[in-house]
Order: structure tokens, then C-alpha cells, then sequence
């Protein structure tokens, strides 16, 4: 008799040691900024000037100033004319100078008012028609950014915004975590590439490679320099050569199949004669057959070849690995609490990852089939129902989403 099985790993527990093997990378990249997007901030981004540098207009109109103005006296003569890039001088009493947004204020005045509130008498003289309340429509020096403060924090992820922000303080080269190189690789004799063989052509048995497409995708999105190591067939021989080879100069191998307790899946003993298996098979579905372990000086991964299970594990395990390589500590996407639209009857052993969906009512509705191999669900989606061990779900439950949006990049 066998010996009996040990139970699965939790998810939280599995994670929670991957990421201890995660430790950063070393090195700084210096990088454009134009082309940062997505990358991790190695240093923190300190100003050394305010923004906005000085008090300007927000609206287009009239610097006056406020002690001049009264129900009685709202006739101003304009002086001068600051318009953005510009800068005016002094501002005399009982004086206007007119104004567009962005312009610095001239000095002595203390107060925007708009076009709108202001009847123009003669090309010098204007007619002040609201009383303004002084700081009325100036935005501040350093309302934005102060000198020497932290603007942008290491192990932040650049966002378009972030990339804005840098450029505002002059940052046109920022200091990045270097970028993970990733081996990926395919497993599976039934694989063919799209584009090698027709659909007319397909042998019985054979299937298109769907995970190398957004596994490469993944991986990219997550700032990684992926090599992409093709298919390689499903013999002991050619995963422990194709493993070897793929240790050098990677930070990561990432493979796709291979990784059950089939006769034909070879991942587990390969990793295993160049290295160390540590983690192998989650309580999670899709996604139990999920390995880590080391090749040589390289880090495994080993996702399983259910595409879906592939799409799971990635977004839940690989990516917070290779955002932790890179330095970045916050690493759980945001979950939302919303109700389930739909019953859900089978309360499963294993953590589930359902394929859901917002709808205009503000609840999730299900994608009907739920198995591993339908890819279709996964685009149907726009997030993942995460529903724990045994639970079944009534219509109206509240239930965690994750959106598709935090995870995906
Ligand atoms: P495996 O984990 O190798 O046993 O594969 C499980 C299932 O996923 C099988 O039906 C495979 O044909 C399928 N599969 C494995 N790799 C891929 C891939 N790269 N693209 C699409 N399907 C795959
Ligand atoms: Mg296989």
C-alpha cells in the first residue's frame, strides 16, 4: 500500500514561501523615462525644486489686488499683460494686469479674477464686477511638490501618472530595478505553433500552443527580458537539457506543462536531478500541479499546462514573485466585496478561482463552464471569483472579487 498522500498547501502558506525565496535582484539601471512605464523605482525620487516653482494663475483673467476693490472703486487701469512662460513685474495700486492661467502672479497681487467677472472699458481700463476674496484663483508655490520631498518611493511601480510626476521635478532618467531575465518554455509532444501549421493541417492529437502567447505577454508587462525557449518535447532527457541550459544567465525558469503525475510529465524529476523541488502542488482550483525549485543558480517555476490553470497561477503566484525580485512590497492586488448574481452549488475541497464578471447592476454574474481548459472563460471574464475551501455561493452573498485590472501587468 502507498503511503497516504500529505495534504495540499494552502495558497496563503504557498505563497507566502515563494516569496521568501524572492529576493531581490541586485543592480541599477538608469532608464529613460519615456521608457519606464511599468518598471520598479530602485532609489527614491526626491525633488529638488517646488512645483509648481511659483504662484500662478489658474484661470485666465485679472491679477489685482484685493485692498484696491470696493463696491464703490472697481475701476482698475491694466499694466501689463503675463501670459504662460512669461513673467510681469511689480503690480502698482490701483492696477490690473491681465492674466492667463499658468502665468506667474506678479508680485503685490493677491487675487485671480476671471474673464467672466470682468467687463473690459477700454484697452487700459477694466471693470472689476465680483469682489474677489484674497488667494482667489492662484495656485500656490509648491502646492504640488515640495522642495526635497519623496516623491515617488523605491519599490514603486511606475504608472503613466508616476512617469508625469518624474518628468515635473526634471527626472529625464530614473533608477530602475534591473529587469528579471526569464527562460519560458513550453512542454507537450500534441503542441504545434500557429502560423506552422494550418488549422486544415492539424494531426488528431495535436493542439495550438495558446500559454506561450500570453505567458510572453505576462511576462513582459511585469518588465522582464524573456527568452523564449520554444517547445520541448516530452522526454526526461530533453527537459533536464533544455532546464540545464535555461539556468544560464536567467534569473527565472518559467515552463508550462509537464508537471502533473503522469507518466508523461518529466518537469518534476528534471528539476529534481539539477536542483531542488521545494514547493509542489497547491489546494487551489485551477492550479493544484504548481512547482517551485531551484536549477543550478536559477529559480523554477512550473506552471501546469491547463491554460487556464496557467493564466491562475501566473497571475496569483508568478506575479507577486517577480514584482518582490524587483523590489516592490506591496504585492496583494485590492479585492472588492460584491454579490454574486448566480448560485454556485459545488462546494469544492480546493480554494476556487471562479471566471466572473461585473454586470451593470453592480453584482458578478459566472461564465457557465469553468473548466481549466476553456480559455474562452478567461477572456469572457473581468476578474476572478476567489471562494475559499467548501463554500457554496447563494444569489446575493457577497463574495471577493479580483479584477482582472490589479493583476494583469
Ligand atoms: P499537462 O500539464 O502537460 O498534463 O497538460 C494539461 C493539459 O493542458 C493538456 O490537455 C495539454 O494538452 C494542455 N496544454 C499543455 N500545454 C499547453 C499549451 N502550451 N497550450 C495549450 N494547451 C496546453
Ligand atoms: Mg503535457
Amino acid at each position: 500500500m502507498s503511503a497516504p498522500r500529505p495534504p495540499l498547501k494552502p495558497l496563503e502558506q504557498a505563497l507566502a514561501e515563494l516569496l521568501d525565496f524572492a529576493v531581490a535582484l541586485d543592480g541599477v539601471e538608469s532608464v529613460s523615462t519615456f521608457e519606464a512605464d511599468g518598471r520598479v523605482l530602485a532609489q527614491n525620487l526626491l525633488s529638488a525644486l517646488q512645483v509648481p516653482p511659483q504662484d500662478n494663475s489658474s484661470m485666465d483673467g485679472y491679477a489685482v489686488r484685493c485692498a484696491d476693490l470696493s463696491p464703490a472703486q472697481n475701476l482698475l487701469s491694466v499694466t501689463q499683460r503675463i501670459a504662460a512662460g512669461s513673467s510681469g513685474t511689480a503690480l502698482a495700486p490701483l492696477s490690473a494686469a491681465r492674466i492667463f492661467t499658468g502665468a506667474p502672479i506678479p508680485e503685490g497681487a493677491d487675487a485671480v479674477v476671471m474673464q467672466e467677472d470682468c467687463d473690459v472699458v477700454d484697452d487700459a481700463q477694466v471693470r472689476i464686477k465680483s469682489l474677489p476674496a484674497p488667494g482667489q484663483w492662484i495656485r500656490r508655490a509648491g502646492e504640488d511638490i515640495r522642495r526635497g520631498a519623496v516623491v515617488l518611493q523605491k519599490g514603486a511601480r511606475l504608472t503613466p501618472a508616476a512617469l508625469g510626476l518624474a518628468a515635473s521635478i526634471g527626472m529625464h532618467v530614473l533608477p530602475l530595478a534591473r529587469r528579471p531575465r526569464v527562460a519560458l518554455f513550453s512542454t507537450g509532444d500534441e503542441l504545434v505553433m500557429p502560423g506552422q501549421v494550418a488549422p486544415e493541417a492539424m494531426k488528431p492529437g495535436s493542439i495550438y500552443n495558446s500559454n506561450r502567447f500570453f505567458l510572453r505577454t505576462l511576462l513582459s508587462r511585469l518588465g522582464c527580458q524573456v527568452s523564449d525557449l520554444g517547445i520541448v518535447p516530452d522526454r526526461l532527457d530533453a527537459t533536464v537539457q533544455a532546464l540545464h541550459g535555461a539556468a544560464q544567465g536567467h534569473d527565472l525558469i518559467l515552463t508550462s506543462g509537464g508537471v502533473s503525475v503522469g507518466e508523461e510529465d518529466h518537469i518534476k524529476p528534471a528539476v529534481q536531478a539539477l536542483g531542488a523541488l521545494d514547493l509542489w502542488q497547491i489546494a487551489i482550483k485551477p492550479g493544484k500541479p504548481f512547482a517551485y525549485g531551484r536549477v543550478h543558480n536559477a529559480h523554477f517555476i512550473g506552471l501546469p499546462g491547463n491554460p487556464v490553470s496557467s493564466f491562475v497561477t501566473f497571475l496569483l503566484l508568478v506575479r507577486p514573485f517577480l514584482l518582490k525580485l524587483q523590489g516592490v512590497t506591496e504585492l496583494a492586488p485590492a479585492t472588492f466585496a460584491l454579490p454574486a448574481h448566480f448560485t454556485w452549488a459545488r462546494a469544492d475541497k480546493r480554494r476556487e478561482f471562479l471566471r466572473v464578471r461585473r454586470n451593470p447592476a453592480g453584482g458578478l454574474d459566472l461564465f457557465a463552464n469553468q473548466s481549466s481548459g476553456v480559455l474562452t472563460s478567461a477572456v469572457w471574464a473581468d476578474g476572478l471569483l476567489d471562494n475559499p475551501p467548501g463554500q457554496t455561493i447563494a444569489q446575493g452573498d457577497l463574495v471577493r472579487f479580483i479584477p482582472f485590472s490589479e493583476v494583469l501587468g
